[in-house]
């Protein structure tokens, strides 16, 4: 089978490769859809503690059971699957107070286990008994279905954030994730969405698409000024800050209204991560900073929940379809800000 394959920082080799064997209690997946990810950029340019090489990137996964081994219930060759990519132990002090996203032990396609750029994907007897495997449900189509964990990831940073009924939401960064978050916040209640992008005009035009009320481009437009129009003053009462820049980082302290809440979403570069905060604006202003990290295997769920129900229609995220062959190409696609989701088919290939 074709696989797209790591065989070092920096290295892609699309080649052949021996199909994989699930384990006894695990199963093959027929790989239909994997999205690509900045985060699969991210561990290319710098690898991870956890890939051993060779290895196959990708952890946006949809496809079709092939085969599964004796003893798996509930699932048979011809379901259509999405796989939840980390499996938490489900025993450390975290995984027992539920922040399963922060387990130290955690297992996650495309890092410890191969991934998704490939005709074929295991899973393992572990993935398989916690209910990795998401059956897809019918009217969901399996690239919808690919956007799952993404989209998981967005509920799990709007729940700690607390998005709801009224508020004014500020959105930072309009890449897929930034998008994501103009759809969740409606979904949650938001009455005020301002959406914001620095660098890309094409990524703030697509991000049109989405439900926001206020769209600014902040190299024509001073931000500050709209929000604070917007609110009369007061400030947005949720900024989520969905780009590692430290600019933007900055800016949320300013437009946060009293009482506010503000989201770190993305990381930063882990040989720069700090960055100026005024405390004051926490103290006197009652201001809370949020993380948000990964999603849990119940976000997962309720991702697929919502997108059955129409709620958030994924499909309206992907800007483009590649073969495995242009892993690549679709990687820099997303260096160049030229799309929103881009996703990979590997059966096109032959
Ligand atoms: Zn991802
Ligand atoms: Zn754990």
């Amino acid at each position: 089978l074709r696989a797209m394959i790591m065989e070092g920082i920096g290295q892609l080799n699309y080649r052949e490769v021996d199909r994989p064997v699930p384990e006894p209690g695990g199963i093959l997946v027929k790989v239909d859809t994997c999205a690509l990810c900045a985060t699969d950029i991210k561990l290319l340019t710098y690898g991870h503690d956890a890939i051993t090489y060779p290895h196959v990137l990708g952890h946006e996964i949809a496809g079709v059971v092939e085969e599964v081994t004796p003893g798996v219930k509930d699932l048979k060759p011809g379901d259509r699957v999405a796989l939840a990519p980390t499996l938490p132990c489900f025993s450390c002090w975290l995984c027992s107070q539920g922040a399963y996203t922060l387990c130290g032990e955690k297992k996650i396609f495309g890092y410890h286990y191969w991934g998704g750029f490939a005709q074929y994907v295991a899973v393992s007897r572990a993935g398989v008994e916690n209910n990795l495997v998401k059956k897809v449900p019918e009217g969901v189509n399996l690239e919808e279905a690919a956007l799952m964990e993404p989209l998981a990831c967005v509920i799990h940073g709007q729940e700690e954030v607390d998005v709801r009924l009224g508020d004014t939401v500020v959105v930072l960064g309009l890449g897929p994730i930034g998008c994501m978050h103009i759809a969740v916040a409606r979904a949650r209640g938001a009455t005020t969405i301002i959406a914001a992008n620095r660098s890309s005009q094409t990524r703030l035009d697509m991000a049109k698409r989405f439900p926001a009320d206020i769209y600014v481009n902040q190299q024509e437009r001073d931000l500050k000024e709209v929000v604070m129009k917007a609110t009369g003053g007061r400030g947005a009462s949720v900024v989520i800050v969905a780009t590692p820049a430290k600019a933007a980082l900055s800016l949320a302290q300013e437009i946060v209204a009293p009482r506010g809440r503000i989201s770190i979403f993305g990381g930063l570069p882990k040989n720069d991560p700090v960055i100026p905060l005024d405390a004051n604006i926490v103290h006197y202003k009652e201001v809370t900073v949020h993380g948000s990290f990964s999603a849990s295997p119940r976000d997962c769920d309720l991702a697929l929940k919502l997108i059955a129900a129409g709620t958030i229609n994924t499909g309206d995220f992907i800007t483009h379809r590649l073969p495995l062959g242009k892993v690549a190409e679709g990687m820099d696609l997303i260096r160049r800000g030229e799309c929103l989701k881009v996703v990979i088919k590997p059966q096109w290939d032959q």
